[in-house]
């Protein structure tokens, strides 16, 4: 057995773990059972010298996800023949589990997609490939830089990822990756591996021509799973090529700070928690998918702005959309299941509820005015009432137990499970008509272990027996006998409920080879499902929190009328959110800059601008009266350091690093959000840059920008540049205490009421009055620049100089330049 096991170890990558099945354990050895042990916490024991530890079969899966949620991977080995006395048991490796291939359903969060990825370099482009194996779901992309495919990566946040092994060094520092067979990457094998797998001549068809790189990563991906993972991928059907060049690019820090799909304070405060009133699984993933893909194609974006408006201007048939919706489980992830042979009677059964909702959403949605949607919702007429009337009305999990089926199905079933049930009754009712037919009163059917079943009879009446009467055995005042017909009732009665247990499991299986058979429309059925599913779910939010459908143009204006943050909107505890208004023209007002004290709301204010961009461009209506969106290409949202301390590099460097990447990949067509840049550093490096990071972004980019700084002389440059604006955030000061208006106006703040703020956090009183003290010396000999009080008047006075205005010492700092 051993020198089986290490035969069978030997074919497996070092890293992965072998389940070693040993009669109703998974017994795992050497090294193996090292490293595993303390993860699943079991014993550690030996046998011989032998290393090892195991777990019961019955409870293996628990196991099996602790170890892939430590980042193991697992093969599994299995018994492939029945244990006879002195032979050696035959193995096999059925399957190899790995975090990025998990198809046990409840190891994963229905919410999001699980992605095993690949990528790949050739000549100059970066190719990425990306495989959800629960729905089948199979994506490419090529990108002609590493920091695009690294956006990408971040956006997908794949849970296993592939590297050719010979180009290890290109892909360095990457989550969750794994060397793998570069042979597989190579184009030629990989476009002939994905020619074989979809079979046909050739993949232009899927629009991947021209696209190695991408290619090699998608070929690789599926080599993986086949070959490596022993995994069936029938019903990975498609394969979509994402172009970068049709979505709005959102680098991973933007991402980050604009808290797209996930945030510090948990769902609820992110723009996919403020829109997800989605219900079902493939629509939350969908959303998801939208979210972290806007798109640049106006025609596109009308389309689904025109499904909202059908649904909005029948709130009637929106809401019997979502009542079917919510009936709707996971079609997609449950067909995949099925067509790789693992899915249940449960699974099934979820099916046809599922589909039996598909009728009444398709009949309500060609009600709409956007008739479209429905004719992508397949006919299952047949399909769900076979599953109604085949499967029992709540199935076990188990498929060799029985239960599956309902009565009436299947006549030789029924005969069966009525023999099960009532065989006592079968051997009395036989025993009264082999009374009758001998005239034997006396006749007894029995039972013993030697022969089974048999009839017998007394001495007195041997006379009587008939011919067809076989005697077995001889007592000492009866004889016994068998029949033909009692014998074939026998095995009937005793065999009856193995028998029918296995009858289940073949017409299950029948039944699931029948759904299999519908695998293109069911997978074309759950994806419909899924986007009517977000577009309900963002007619719904429209309906409940007053969005309103932006206008869209391809133009550099962005106008909201009393815009509001979209997730504050909805998540303000006590005070009531305060809307604003906003409006940047390409001519006048496309680079603004806004002051105010702290707390005073200008992080939420740039923010909101920039959700309710991205907002527009996946379709959605947004939380505004109205709304003109100038279409965008990329938006970037930059936190000042000292505003974010929870990465580990310096921050100073980092925030320097993503301003770069503004600053080199920024378009005329970006929007770009810039919170306190600047501050990580001394006031006046500081100040410096923000200066120049403001004149490139204005002179020569030209794209969208909004500026919140604590810089105060920033807004000196409304002076010299035509296209800045200046704006504040309104406050009241009221007997030294400060209160936030939340309004954002036209102008510069006039102070920055550090102070105040310092109060309201509850500073002790000599602390305030000291620092009160030293504020006005300081603002007598001028020596910050924060300090610098401005009037209202100063406010508006247009200044000829290109330098920070400044004071006496300061300008001799500014002067060396
Ligand atoms: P700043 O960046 O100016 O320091 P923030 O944008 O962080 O201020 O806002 C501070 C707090 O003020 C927010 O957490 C929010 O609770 C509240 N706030 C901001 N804007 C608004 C608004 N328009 N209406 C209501 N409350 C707001
Ligand atoms: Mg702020």
């Amino acid at each position: 057995m051993m020198a089986q096991y290490q035969a069978m170890r030997r074919t497996l990558p070092a890293d992965v773990l072998l389940m070693y099945r040993l009669g109703d354990f998974y017994e795992m050895f050497f090294e193996d059972a090292k490293v595993a042990a303390p993860i699943l916490n079991v014993a550690l024991t030996k046998r011989h010298t032998t290393p090892m530890c195991g777990v019961p079969y019955h409870a293996a899966e628990g196991y099996m996800a602790r170890l892939l949620k430590a980042g193991k991977r697992v093969a599994i080995a299995e018994q492939t023949s029945d244990p006879k006395p002195g032979k050696l048991v035959e193995r096999e490796i059925t399957r190899i589990l790995t975090a990025g291939s998990i198809d046990n359903l409840s190891l994963l969060d229905d919410q999001r997609p699980n992605y095993l990825a690949a990528v790949f370099r050739q000549g100059k482009k970066s190719g990425l490939a990306c495989v959800d194996h629960t729905t089948g779901e199979f994506t490419l992309a090529e990108f002609d830089d590493g920091g695009q495919l690294a956006d990408e990566l971040a956006r997908i946040q794949a849970s296993e990822l592939l590297i050719p092994d010979h180009q290890l060094s290109e892909f360095p520092g990457l989550a969750n990756s794994l060397p793998y067979d570069g042979y597989a990457f190579l184009p030629d094998h990989a476009g002939q591996f994905l020619r074989d797998h979809f079979n046909v001549h050739s993949l232009d068809g899927y629009g991947c021509s021209g696209l190695h790189a991408a290619t090699g990563a998608a070929g690789a991906v599926l080599h993986y799973l086949i070959h490596q993972l022993r995994r069936s991928c029938d019903h990975i059907r498609n394969l979509r090529v994402r172009e970068s060049a049709c979505h709005v690019l959102i680098d991973a820090a933007s991402q980050r700070n604009l808290d797209l799909v996930e945030s510090r304070s948990g769902k609820a405060h992110t723009l996919l928690g403020s829109l997800d009133r989605t219900a079902t699984p493939m629509g939350a993933r969908l959303l998801r998918d939208w979210i972290l893909h806007p798109l640049r194609e106006r025609e596109t974006l009308m389309a689904r702005q025109d499904c909202i408006a059908a649904f909005l201007a029948e709130p009637y048939l929106l809401s019997k959309c979502r009542e079917s919706l919510k009936g709707i489980r996971d079609i997609e992830r449950t067909t995949g299941r099925l067509a790789q042979g693992s899915g249940n009677a449960r699974d099934l059964s979820a099916l046809g509820v599922s589909l039996g909702h598909v009728p009444a959403l398709r009949e309500d949605v060609s009600n709409l005015s956007q008739p479209q949607l429905a004719s992508r919702l397949h006919d299952f007429t047949d399909l769900t009432r076979l599953l109604e009337t085949a499967l029992a009305e709540e199935p076990p999990a188990n498929l060799k137990e029985g239960g599956m089926i309902r009565d009436g199905w299947s006549p030789e079933l029924d005969e069966l499970r009525a023999i099960s049930r009532d065989g006592k009754g079968f051997i009395a009712r036989m025993q009264e008509e082999e009374r009758q037919r001998t005239g034997i009163d006396s006749l007894k059917i029995k039972f013993n272990n030697v022969f089974g079943y048999f009839i017998e009879i007394t001495t007195t009446h041997l006379a009587k027996v008939p011919d067809d009467y076989t005697r077995k055995q001889t007592m000492a005042n009866a004889e016994r006998y068998i029949t033909p017909g009692l014998k074939d009732m026998e095995h009937k009665v005793l065999g009856s409920e193995e028998r029918s247990k296995q009858l289940e499991y073949e017409l299950f299986l029948d039944l699931r080879k029948q759904v299999v058979t519908h695998l293109d429309a069911l997978q074309q059925t759950a994806a419909a499902i899924g986007e009517i599913d977000v577009l309900c779910a963002l007619a719904e939010t429209a309906q409940l929190h007053r969005h309103c459908r932006p206008v869209l143009e391809e133009s550099g204006r962005l106008v909201i009328v009393n815009g509001r943050h979209p997730v504050l909107d909805q998540t303000l505890q006590g005070e009531k959110f305060v809307p604003n208004d906003t409006t940047m023209e390409p001519e006048d007002s496309r680079l603004q800059i806004l002051t105010g004290p702290n707390m005073a709301g200008k992080s939420t204010y740039i923010r909101q601008v920039a959700l309710i961009a991205v907002m527009a461009q996946i379709g959605a209506y947004v939380p505004a009266e109205s709304a003109v969106v100038g279409l965008v290409d990329r938006v970037f949202c930059r936190v000042g350091a000292s505003d974010d301390l929870s990465r580990g590099q310096s921050t100073f460097m980092v925030e320097m690093n993503e301003t770069a990447l503004i600053l080199n990949h920024a378009t005329e067509r970006s929007l770009v959000i810039l919170d306190e840049i600047g501050r990580g550093t001394a006031t006046f490096d500081g100040l410096s840059i923000a200066w120049a990071v403001a004149e490139h972004l204005h002179d020569i980019t030209g794209c969208r920008t909004l500026f919140a700084t604590h810089y105060h002389e920033l807004t000196d440059l409304e002076a010299t540049r035509p296209a800045v604006a200046n704006f504040n955030v309104a406050v009241r000061e009221w007997n030294d205490e400060i209160i936030f208006l939340r309004k954002i106006l036209p102008g510069a703040a006039d102070k920055s009421y550090g102070i105040q703020v310092a109060r309201l956090a509850g500073l002790p009183k000599p602390v305030l009055e000291r620092a009160k003290a030293i504020l006005s010396h300081l603002e007598l000999h001028s020596v910050k620049p924060e300090a610098k009080a401005r009037g209202p008047k100063a406010k508006n006075t247009r200044q000829t100089t290109d330098m920070p205005s400044a004071n006496p010492p300061q300008m001799d700092l500014f002067g060396q330049f």
